[in-house]
């Protein structure tokens, strides 16, 4: 039996005995009768402190398990997934306020699409006060009411927990249950609290801590990623193709003329047309693949599962694509750009694909010839290098 298991209820506790007297009615009680009296209830009073006891360190034990959580991925899905098995409970649903979607974005930019069902993001607190209706505080409640706040599931009886920090309210934790008696109004909810302020806490930290991180593996000015994470993204995708026998493709991007653009613009219009270029490749590119800023007027893209005819496909899009765009100067004159691309890639048969190192620097060396060569060839055109 593990840590967290039973007991079923929480924060109730065991019926304290009637004494004698009290259930015969008014008759003086003997010495003996007081004794006993005082006995059971002292029993009583034990077993109820052990309960508790019990009960505090399963919540204790719940919240180091959330305090651990080293991301917002591995917390959101301890509390969807692991307090529910652990407390028993039907449901669990979380909401989180995220006014302009910014936390959604971050989390979307570094996982992808997580796919917790339960989790929901809504845009202002109007949302949670709709919940609580005249006070934003705990309802533990078995009220049909109550339990429509939760989707559609089994449950009898219901917490409404809401999270908090400091005086904002940043979200809301639904716990459901099956049992009918388990949530109810004269229920002590002090667990519960201590509880939702740490998760609360957790989850304010945890994105925190994911905003750090992604702004240490972007590029601020164009907000692709940047060439520390490329080189992270290229070992981890490497090691995965190898393991997987899938191709593996990356592209390296040089804009032509670049520093005419400049001269000819001034920097600040330059800037702009950094981010022009990368804006007009993020949508040519599947969620899995990876835009990077390799450095000045460069990018790179890795291409998962991509073999070598679909990457010049994309390629070639991505240069079509540069070629069309008309970038406004700070006088909104027009002008227009064009991209250099070499194109690598990997697949298992290929013999010197012995070691990931090896095949780290033929990837890039390959693709950086291609950019060179695509230069010779009058620019504006992707090129492909096979020899090594
Ligand atoms: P080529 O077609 O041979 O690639 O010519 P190029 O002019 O693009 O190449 P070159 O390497 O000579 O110049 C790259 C220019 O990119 C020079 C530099 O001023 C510009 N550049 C690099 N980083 C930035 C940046 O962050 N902002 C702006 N505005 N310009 C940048
Ligand atoms: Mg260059
Ligand atoms: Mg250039």
């Amino acid at each position: 039996m593990d840590k967290f298991d039973k007991p079923e209820h929480f924060a109730s506790r065991p019926e304290l005995p009637l004494s004698k007297q009290q259930a015969r009615g008014t008759q003086a009680p003997s010495l003996a009768d007081e004794n006993n009296q005082l006995k059971a209830t002292i029993k009583a009073l034990i077993e109820s402190a052990r309960y508790n006891q019990k009960t505090q360190d399963k919540f204790y034990a719940l919240e180091l398990y959330f305090l651990e959580a080293d991301s917002y991925d591995s917390l959101v899905g301890r509390i969807l997934k692991d307090l529910k098995r652990q407390l028993k409970l039907t449901q669990v649903e979380l909401f989180l306020i995220d006014p302009l979607q910014e936390t959604q974005q971050l989390i979307t930019e570094i996982y992808g699409q997580l796919g917790y069902k339960h989790l929901f993001y809504c845009d202002s607190i109007e949302a949670i006060k709709a919940i609580y209706s005249d006070e934003i505080s705990l309802i533990l409640s078995n009220s049909q009411e109550d339990i429509a706040k939760l989707s559609p599931g089994m449950s009898q009886s219901v917490a409404l927990l809401p999270l908090r920090r400091g005086n904002h309210i940043i979200g809301s934790l639904h716990l459901g249950s099956r049992d009918h008696e388990r949530f109810h109004p004269g229920l002590g909810g002090e667990f519960l609290l201590h509880l939702g302020s740490i998760i609360s806490a957790c989850i304010e930290s945890s994105i925190n801590q994911e905003r750090y991180k992604h702004l240490s593996l972007i590029d601020l000015l164009t907000r692709a990623k940047n060439r520390r994470f490329f080189f992270q993204a290229l070992g981890t995708e490497i090691a995965r193709s190898k393991r997987s026998l899938k191709p593996l493709s990356c592209l390296f991007i040089d804009i032509d003329h670049f520093k005419a653009v400049n001269d000819e613009h001034g920097h600040l219009t330059g800037d702009r047309a950094l981010r022009s270029v990368a804006d007009a490749i993020v949508p040519l590119l599947r969620q899995s693949d990876v835009l990077a800023r390799f450095g000045g007027e460069e990018f790179t893209v890795l291409l998962p599962d991509c073999d070598l005819r679909q990457a010049k496909e994309i390629a070639e899009r991505i240069r079509d694509k540069v070629s069309l765009m008309h970038i406004a100067n700070d006088t909104d004159q027009t002008f227009q750009l064009t991209v250099s691309i070499g194109v690598s890639h990997w697949q298992q048969n290929q013999q010197h694909a012995d070691n990931n190192e090896t095949l780290q620097k033929h990837l890039i060396r390959q693709a950086d010839k291609g950019v060179y060569q695509a230069k010779k060839d009058g620019r504006n055109c992707v090129r492909v290098v096979e020899n090594r």
